[in-house]
């Protein structure tokens, strides 16, 4: 979908959102300057700008030393392209719950919500699949060190694998 060119109203909190360039991607996000610090993606845009090494100098720039007012992140909102209401989908990150409409594809995310996907730390998660992987591969001694060539009984090794799999889940 082509970027929207009219001024839409914010869905958090309905004032008139700002229209940012971002030169990079060469789309507009637009973001609730003068309300709640809301951004609204198009679809696919978000996935443009989701990793911390992603560029968005141009977004950074102007919520810079802005204060946003409150909204209720729990409430229902209506997609302001479609006008149809939005769903609450994780998004894989951090636990940060954002409104997607299902008809447009467009996305929603509360202020300093971009922050916490773009930075979520995920090395827990990614030390866990290295042990996982270096066991399938059978190179314990890569894993265990010293207790590599220890006798491992079935019970502690149990554990070890629930425990790996318990981590990885909640992290
Ligand atoms: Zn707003
Ligand atoms: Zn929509």
């Amino acid at each position: 979908m082509a970027d929207n060119k009219d001024v839409i109203n914010c869905p958090a909190c309905d004032k008139p959102m700002t229209k940012v360039y971002m030169q990079g991607a060469d789309v507009s996000v637009d973001v609730c300057l003068d309300g709640c610090g809301g951004m609204l993606f198009d679809n696919r845009e978000l996935e443009k700008f989701d990793e911390e090494h992603e560029n968005i100098d141009e977004i950074a720039d102007v919520i810079q030393g802005k204060t946003f007012e409150h909204v209720n992140e729990a409430e229902v909102r209506i997609c302001p392209i479609c006008k149809v209401p939005m769903v609450k989908q994780g998004s894989g990150k951090a636990g940060v719950q954002i409104d997607v409409c299902n008809t447009c594809g467009a996305k929603f995310l509360d202020n300093g919500e971009l922050k916490k996907i773009r930075t979520f730390d995920d090395v827990s998660t990614n030390k866990a699949e290295a042990l996982i992987d270096a066991l399938y591969n059978k190179n314990l001694e890569d894993v265990l060190g010293e207790n590599a060539h220890k006798d491992i009984k079935p019970s502690p090794r149990r554990k070890f694998f629930e425990k790996l799999v318990y981590n990885r889940l909640i992290k």
